[in-house]
């Protein structure tokens, strides 16, 4: 892992597109991350692009006149801008990190101020407003997995289930994880329509019906850059050169569902309804400032076993990354008043890193291809205020949580908009934001 800052993480370089200027702004000139959008007007097709300010710099139209790479570019950058002609960010993802790093300082180069007049001429020709757009999802996900690296999220989840034994031995040796499903992931904005199921209380007959227990999960994903062969594993040391950025994932779950299905096998219908992304994925270069050591194990908590503990990853493989959730529910909406803060926590809390995960992962050989989605498990922290879905933040409905308007929340009610959002900030360099990724609950269908 190199600490790779380079002049693209200057905090002092501005952007000749105003609003990227703006402080507070999630996408200055030292993010650019990568999404896939559709211009609203009738016929238009999705398109590559990254976020500079409130606008799209359209990447597709800059290179289909060359503006992108020319003739004379190196050829790691060719290949970054062909594979921008694309309604996916699949054949970006897979040529893995130097040509995404040859893009993001051929993108820096042409938005900073003081760009050449030609280059900012060409660029100002692609550039969208990005409220003129739809967000789709950046890439074709062919495998999604959901793991479960919060330690506290885990150990609060577990002591409502077994008060006296809330954490599983194999905990502090695995990454714990599932198969989720790829086909249900959706866009951000996508309303998410209550799910039905089977449900049983106490001793009673099992029910199909509505979930009465819908919640969110406050999670990060990251997206697979190269793949590693069938059979073929991924060192620890070489993990970060897999992994192509990351993005916001909303897990929700039924959890009336899940606490009657999953045993013995795990999660399945109470998870698989929907999963929302947020449209930005904000690559690992643009992270590099960001990252920060691992979370420290307390005394007597084992090592990883070996192919899981790599020197850099203890030192750098860990990122201090805000993570928060919200809730706008149909009153507050009218009443005009603002969302709800339920919850913020650091990713520097979660107990394995986004590393420690893919090497897992792929360590029985399994392939993991460009595209493939990773997310991180609900994020909680130890402090009550940061805990990431509402199982935990009422303890399974017990202590409800009161709006602003006095409605309260054991889980979410129909209307709900959940609403997470996610930044970086440190001394010395420019926040980045992750945008944010939405949804509202539809009611269920009828039966
Ligand atoms: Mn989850």
């Amino acid at each position: 892992m190199k600490p790779a800052l380079d002049r693209t993480h200057d905090s002092k370089v501005q952007s000749w597109v105003e609003s990227a200027n703006v402080a507070g702004s999630d996408f200055p000139i030292q993010n650019l991350p990568f999404g896939v959008f559709r211009r609203r007007d009738a016929g238009a097709e999705p398109r590559v692009g990254v976020a500079i300010g409130d606008r799209i710099l359209d990447l597709a139209g800059l290179r289909s006149e060359g503006l992108l790479a020319g003739d004379r570019a190196a050829a790691g950058l060719r290949l970054a801008a062909d594979a921008c002609a694309s309604n996916a960010l699949n054949a970006l993802m897979a040529l893995g990190t130097a040509p995404r790093r040859a893009l993001r300082e051929r993108l820096h180069a042409m938005l900073r101020h003081d760009a050449p007049a030609s280059d900012r001429q060409a660029a100002s020709r692609y550039l969208v407003a990005q409220a003129d757009v739809d967000m789709l999802l950046p890439a074709a996900v062919g495998d999604y997995t959901d793991f479960y690296a919060s330690i506290f999220h885990a150990t609060n989840v577990g002591r409502l289930f077994r008060p006296d034994n809330p954490l599983l031995p194999n905990y502090k040796f695995i990454p714990i994880g599932y198969h989720g499903r790829a086909s249900s992931l959706v866009a951000t904005g996508t309303p998410v329509r209550r799910p039905s199921g089977q449900t049983r209380e106490g001793d009673a007959e099992p029910n199909f019906g509505p979930t009465r227990a819908l919640d969110y999960e406050l999670e990060l994903g990251f997206f697979v850059s190269a793949e590693n062969r069938l059979g073929e594993t991924i060192p620890i040391g070489e993990a970060e050169e897999h992994i192509f950025g990351i993005c916001l994932v909303n897990d929700w779950s039924a959890r009336d569902l899940q606490a009657w299905e999953y045993q013995p096998l795990g999660p399945f219908l109470a998870k698989s309804f929907a999963t929302s992304l947020s449209p930005w994925v904000v690559t690992m270069e643009a992270l590099a400032p960001f990252r920060a050591p691992a979370f420290a194990r307390a005394a007597g908590d084992p090592a990883p076993l070996p192919y899981l503990f790599g020197q850099s990853d203890r030192e750098r493989g860990g990122l201090d990354l805000w993570l928060e959730v919200s809730l706008l529910s149909v009153r507050m909406r009218e009443a005009g008043i603002a969302p709800a803060v339920l919850g913020r926590s650091n990713f520097r809390d979660m107990y394995w890193t986004m590393q420690q995960m893919l090497t897992h992962h792929a360590s029985n050989g399994c392939n993991l291809r460009a595209g493939d989605l990773l997310a991180s498990g609900t994020a909680s922290g130890a402090d009550k205020t940061a805990r990431g879905c509402l199982l935990e933040l009422t303890a399974r409905g017990q202590n409800p949580v009161t709006l602003p308007t006095g409605e309260q929340r054991k889980f979410l009610e129909d209307g709900d908009e959940i609403i997470l959002q996610g930044f970086c900030e440190r001394d010395g360099f420019r926040r980045i934001g992750l945008g944010s990724c939405r949804g509202t609950i539809l009611p269920a269908s009828p039966a």
